[in-house]
């Protein structure tokens, strides 16, 4: 079981990132990647996956929230750390229009400069979409280069979804799918998604499953519950947890080249 997403420069884990690392890693998943969402967050992602790099690695990247705060100095430094070997994908980068914490501008100029990272050093792509679809794809189908390509946190629906599938990318799958409150669009899509697509992820420290019980005393996510993913996405689909799992890694391994 490998988790795509788990953010471990956030506050809930400032006190013992690796912890994190290591309660997942006992409860039984056999990697994760460790995500950058700003240059520090790429260098504490790196620093840990270094300690462990059989099971895990890191990604290189500047969240569309943060694209404010690019600059050609942060970015060059960037640059040079994702081409370091244990970094096995660019980004998180994209579109979010949700709060838009940085200008449309702004995100647009950040994401194609990771595109075009991408492109040069030829890795993987981690993407990240809420509430900017059209511009998304938009951008993709003019500057994205021909490298392996996944979504994470999808949330949208089936007509989203058969265009990123259309286009050949990967789709991660959150505790989204398990939230009552706004699954609806998710949960239609979710068995039209091929198993040689699906990606699992927690999204630590955000997201946590809403199936899991006591899940309101449950402070912050973490990967050792990814296994309520995977049992929301069994719930969904009607897939047995074993088949998402082998297929979930499986997909992993080929994507981040793990
Ligand atoms: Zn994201």
């Amino acid at each position: 079981m490998f988790d795509t997403c788990v953010n471990l420069h956030s506050e809930q884990f400032a006190s013992d990132p690796w912890g994190v690392v290591e309660r997942g890693l006992h409860s039984g998943l056999s990697g994760m990647a460790l995500t950058g969402s700003c240059l520090a967050s790429s260098q504490l992602s790196i620093e840990l996956a270094q300690r462990n790099p059989d099971n895990l690695c890191a990604t290189v990247g500047l969240h569309p929230h943060s694209a404010r705060t690019f600059t050609n100095e942060m970015f060059a430094e960037m640059s040079t750390l994702a081409t370091r070997p244990i970094v096995r994908a660019i980004g998180e980068c994209g579109l979010d229009h949700f709060r838009n914490f940085s200008s449309p501008k702004e995100q647009r100029d950040c994401f194609i400069a990771h595109l075009e990272l991408a492109a040069q050093l030829q890795k993987p792509l981690f993407l990240h979409q809420r509430d900017a679809f059209a511009e998304f794809i938009e951008i993709l189908d003019t500057h994205a280069p021909a490298v392996p390509t996944l979504v994470h946190c999808f949330t949208d629906g089936l007509s989203e979804l058969q265009t990123l599938l259309d286009r050949g990318y990967y789709i991660g799958i959150t505790g989204w799918i398990a939230d009552k409150r706004r699954n609806q669009s998710l949960l239609e899509a979710i068995p039209h998604l091929p198993l040689d697509r699906l990606l699992i992820e927690t999204d630590a420290p955000w997201l946590t499953p809403r199936n899991i019980p006591k899940f309101r005393k449950i402070k912050a996510n973490e990967p050792q519950y990814l296994p309520y993913v995977v049992q929301a996405i069994s719930d969904a689909t009607g897939h047995s947890a074993q088949t998402i799992i082998e297929h979930s890694t499986q997909n992993a391994r080929q994507f981040f080249g793990w």
